[in-house]
C-alpha cells in the first residue's frame, strides 16, 4: 500500500524565484551544466515561453523533469486603471490574496515601472498612505520580478520598459535578499538586461542594508530624506530614530563612491509649514555639503485622511532655487497618474495587516474624536 506521505507531491518549484546564480545552482544540483540557467532565463524572459516542452534546446529528459516538478508562475493582474496622462496602475494579486500595486509611467524617451517590494510597509512615515495600511509580508523574488514580467507582457514588445524604480509599496531594503535577486535578474543580459543606471532602489535609510548593498548589487540609489535635521526627521520618518542623519550621510557618501551614478538622489516631499521653510532649505544645503547629491522635490500627494497639505508652488520653486544656487542639482518631480491615485505615496493595494497598525490608527482616531 502506498503511504499517505509517499503520494503527496512536493510543491512545484517556481523558476521565477531564481536569479541566474540561483538557477545555475538549481541545475547543477540536478546534475546538469550551469549554462542551462542562461538558456532557461532566455526562454522565460526574452521569449515569454511558459511551457517547458517548447524549450527546444533542453534535453527531453530535462524538459520532462521540469514539466513534472517546476512551474513559471507570476502573480495575477486583477485590476487596471489608466490615467489621462498614460500612466497605468495595476493591482497585482499574490496567491495568498494580498494585493500590491505596480505603476507604469510612459514618457517620450523612456518607460518606467514603479515596483513594490512588500505587502504594505512596516515603517510608519507619517505622510505615506502605504504606511497606514500596515504590513503583511515580504514579496518573494517571483512576486517582484513578476511585476516587470507581467507589465512587459501587458504593454507588449513594441514598448520596452527601460527603467525600474523600487518605489512602490514597502521598504525594499527590509526585504534585502529577494529585492537584490530580483534587481540582479532585471539587469541580467539573459533576462531584461536593464542598465544599472536605470534600476533605482529607494530607501528610507536602512543604514546597515545600504552598506551591504554595496557589496552585492550595483544599482542607483535614492534616499527618502524629507527633513534636514534629526529632530524633524525623527517625527516624519521614524526610522531616523534608529539610524540618525550622521550615520545615514556616512552610508550615502560610501555608496556614492561605488554606485553607478556616483551620486545619491535625495527625495524630499514638500509638506506645507512642516519642512518647506527657507531655513529648512539652507539646513539641507549644509547637510548635503559633502555628499555627491541630486535632490528631487516631491509635491506632497494627498490621500484620504492625510494630515498634511502640499506646499504652494511658489514655495517649492523658492526651495528649489536655494538648493540650485548652492550648486545642488534640484528638480521638482512631475506628478504622474494623480487621477488614479498612482502617484508617490498613494499606493495602497490590499493588505491583510498583520502589524495591526491599521487598527491602532483607527482606534487612536476614535479616541481623538471623542
Ligand atoms: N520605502 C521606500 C520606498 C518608497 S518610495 C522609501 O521610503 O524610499 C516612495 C517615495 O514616495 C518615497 O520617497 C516616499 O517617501 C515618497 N512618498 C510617500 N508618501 C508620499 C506622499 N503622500 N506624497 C509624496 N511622496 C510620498
Amino acid at each position: 500500500m502506498i503511504s499517505a506521505t509517499a503520494s503527496v507531491k512536493p510543491p512545484l518549484v517556481n523558476l521565477l524565484d531564481f536569479d541566474r546564480k540561483g538557477l545555475q545552482a538549481f541545475f547543477v544540483n540536478l546534475g546538469e551544466k550551469p549554462f542551462r540557467a542562461t538558456q532557461v532565463l532566455k526562454w522565460i524572459y526574452q521569449e515569454g515561453v511558459t511551457d517547458f516542452n517548447q524549450m527546444t534546446n533542453l534535453s527531453k529528459t530535462l524538459r520532462t523533469y521540469l514539466q513534472d516538478y517546476c512551474q513559471i508562475k507570476a502573480p495575477t493582474i486583477v485590476a487596471e486603471q489608466l490615467a489621462s496622462d498614460g500612466t497605468c496602475k495595476w493591482a497585482v494579486e499574490m496567491h495568498c490574496g494580498n494585493r500590491v500595486e505596480t505603476v507604469y509611467i510612459p514618457e517620450e524617451r523612456r518607460a518606467t515601472l514603479c515596483v513594490s517590494s512588500q505587502v504594505g510597509c512596516a515603517l510608519a512615515c507619517t505622510f505615506c498612505s502605504t504606511a497606514k495600511q500596515g504590513f503583511n509580508r515580504n514579496l518573494a523574488v517571483s512576486e517582484i520580478i513578476g511585476q516587470l514580467y507581467l507589465a512587459q507582457q501587458r504593454i507588449g514588445n513594441a514598448q520596452r520598459i527601460t527603467n525600474v524604480v523600487m518605489m512602490g509599496m514597502g521598504e525594499p531594503l527590509l526585504n534585502f535578499d529577494n529585492v537584490v535577486a530580483a534587481m540582479n535578474l532585471m539587469m541580467d543580459d539573459f533576462s531584461y538586461g536593464l542598465s544599472k543606471r536605470r534600476v533605482t532602489i529607494s530607501t528610507s535609510g536602512v543604514v546597515p542594508a545600504m552598506r551591504r548593498l554595496n557589496e552585492v548589487c550595483d544599482v542607483s540609489m535614492a534616499v527618502s530624506l524629507h527633513a534636514p535635521n534629526d529632530e524633524l526627521r525623527n517625527q516624519i520618518v521614524p526610522i531616523n530614530n534608529k539610524y540618525p542623519l550622521s550615520e545615514l550621510m556616512d552610508a550615502c557618501r560610501e555608496y556614492a563612491k561605488t554606485g553607478p551614478r556616483k551620486h545619491i538622489t535625495f527625495e524630499y516631499v514638500m509638506l506645507e509649514d512642516i519642512n518647506d521653510s527657507v531655513e529648512n532649505a539652507h539646513a539641507l544645503v549644509k547637510l548635503l555639503k559633502n555628499v555627491p547629491s541630486k535632490v528631487n522635490l516631491i509635491p506632497f500627494n494627498p490621500f484620504p485622511q492625510s494630515d498634511y497639505q502640499c506646499s504652494s508652488f511658489s514655495v517649492i520653486l523658492k526651495f528649489r532655487d536655494i538648493l540650485n544656487n548652492a550648486g545642488i542639482v534640484t528638480t521638482i518631480r512631475k506628478t504622474r497618474g494623480e487621477d488614479i491615485d498612482a502617484a508617490c505615496g498613494q499606493l495602497v493595494g490590499q493588505v491583510q495587516d498583520k502589524s495591526r497598525r491599521h487598527l491602532k490608527l483607527q482606534q487612536a482616531k476614535t479616541i481623538h474624536a471623542n
